[in-house]
């Protein structure tokens, strides 16, 4: 049989697909199965969204686009990192991929190579780290801790770099803890890597618009200090509700906008244009569809934060973030995440994902998402009450 070279026994999956999987098998075998597993929002893509997709396929953009995107878009980029934080990016840096995933993929391939370290959140999105083994980087995890409100530590990330640490990701808002650092912390952060010009920051503002009690989000791009070496992921996915879209834009230093944009004609050409003309209609368009939507995932964070910390041995702190609601499980008697979250869905009917699949970090821990309606949560959280309840 065929095997693909060795590198790739070392990639890893994101597990949330894997459950998702599950849960539809259960579904169609006629079992009632709440989803909470999923990250992706449950509305639809607001309606003028998809009319100027569908006025673009009706109006002949059916070609090419330049690689990096459309040049309106990457404007309307810039136009709205200034109409929301008052800062200047250059648009000829901006690049428009299919999917935030892909800045992370490709600032890992950029970056990693065996003898190299790379910094990465631990719980955190599974696929840094898969990205980083894939390249041979050593993978370096900075330990993510509810004591810390589930924020980005600067003074344990700052300790674990060495002249080897070619890259730091930060994620905040974050997944799957829906922790939120503290821009103390951030000043604190970038304060310290003044002693170490050598590295490269990705940060991961994905959920950047997902913030609840008041709390203003901070952008790495506001440190000019480190602009020379900051890449910006960012995109539409969460935001406008575009997962199935695939886009995402990325901000690249000087030094590796070109590798950027290389890659982009070696592996992917262009984005969809016609995704490419709705996502400029999000960002030039009416944004209260993004305020509707993080006032009801809002009220569900309230639901979920509530009902868990009711549950016998399970203490939830309030995610200031993104979607998720991380709770402490190690009370309920259950040693292994991983084996609650696979009961819960396979006798309970509830799907969520085990603290472990985010990391070594995640154990005693399971991701719930709230992306789903408050009546399925309430139905959710009935049901993982008996189930903790029954006497095993
Ligand atoms: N970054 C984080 C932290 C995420 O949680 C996700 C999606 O779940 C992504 C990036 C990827 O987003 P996209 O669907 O745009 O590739």
């Amino acid at each position: 049989p065929l095997h693909p070279v060795a590198a790739f026994d070392r990639i890893g999956e994101e597990n949330a697909f894997a459950v998702l999987a599950r849960a539809a098998a259960l579904a169609a075998q006629g079992r009632d199965i709440i989803n909470l597993g999923i990250g992706q929002p449950d509305f639809s893509t607001p309606g003028h969204i998809v009319e100027a997709a569908i006025k673009a396929l009706h109006e002949g953009q059916h070609g090419y686009t330049p690689s990096v995107g459309i040049q309106p878009l990457r404007e309307a980029v810039a136009g709205d990192i200034h109409r929301r934080f008052g800062l200047d990016i250059d648009p000829g840096r901006v690049m428009i991929v299919p999917g935030g995933k892909v800045t992370m993929f490709s600032a890992i391939l950029m970056l990693g190579e065996p003898g190299a370290e790379i910094l990465y959140p631990d719980p955190g999105f599974p696929i840094y780290r898969s990205m980083i083994e894939f390249t041979g980087a050593t993978p370096i995890p900075v330990p993510v801790r509810e004591e810390n409100g589930f924020g980005f530590s600067a003074t344990e990330a700052l300790s674990l770099i060495t002249e080897r640490t070619r890259l730091v990701i930060l994620n905040s808002p974050a997944n799957p803890t829906g922790g939120v650092t503290p821009k103390a912390e951030i000043d604190a952060f970038v304060a310290g890597l003044a002693n170490h010009p050598h590295v490269a920051i990705l940060s991961d503002e994905i959920y950047d618009q997902f913030l609840f009690d008041g709390e203003a989000h901070t952008t790495l791009l506001a440190y000019p200090e480190i602009r020379d070496r900051l890449i910006l992921l960012n995109g539409w996915s969460k935001t406008y509700a575009m997962t199935g879209w695939r886009l995402g834009w990325a901000l690249w230093p000087e030094g590796l906008f070109d590798a950027a944009r290389k890659l982009a004609v070696n592996a992917w050409s262009c984005v969809n244009a016609p995704a490419q003309f709705g996502a400029l209609a999000a960002l030039t368009g009416p944004q209260d569809c993004v305020a509707e939507m993080v006032a009801e995932f809002d009220r569900r964070r309230h639901l979920v934060v509530d009902g868990l910390n009711a549950l016998p041995g399970v203490r939830c702190a309030v995610s200031k973030g993104a979607f998720y609601a991380f709770p402490n499980i190690s009370g309920t008697g259950w040693r292994s995440a991983k084996a609650l979250a696979t009961a819960l869905l396979d006798e309970a009917g509830v799907a969520t994902i085990g603290g472990p699949d985010f990391g070594v970090f995640g154990e005693g821990y399971i991701r719930l998402s709230y992306a789903n309606s408050a009546a399925n949560i309430s139905r959710a959280l009935e049901r993982m009450d008996a189930f903790l309840r029954k006497p095993s």
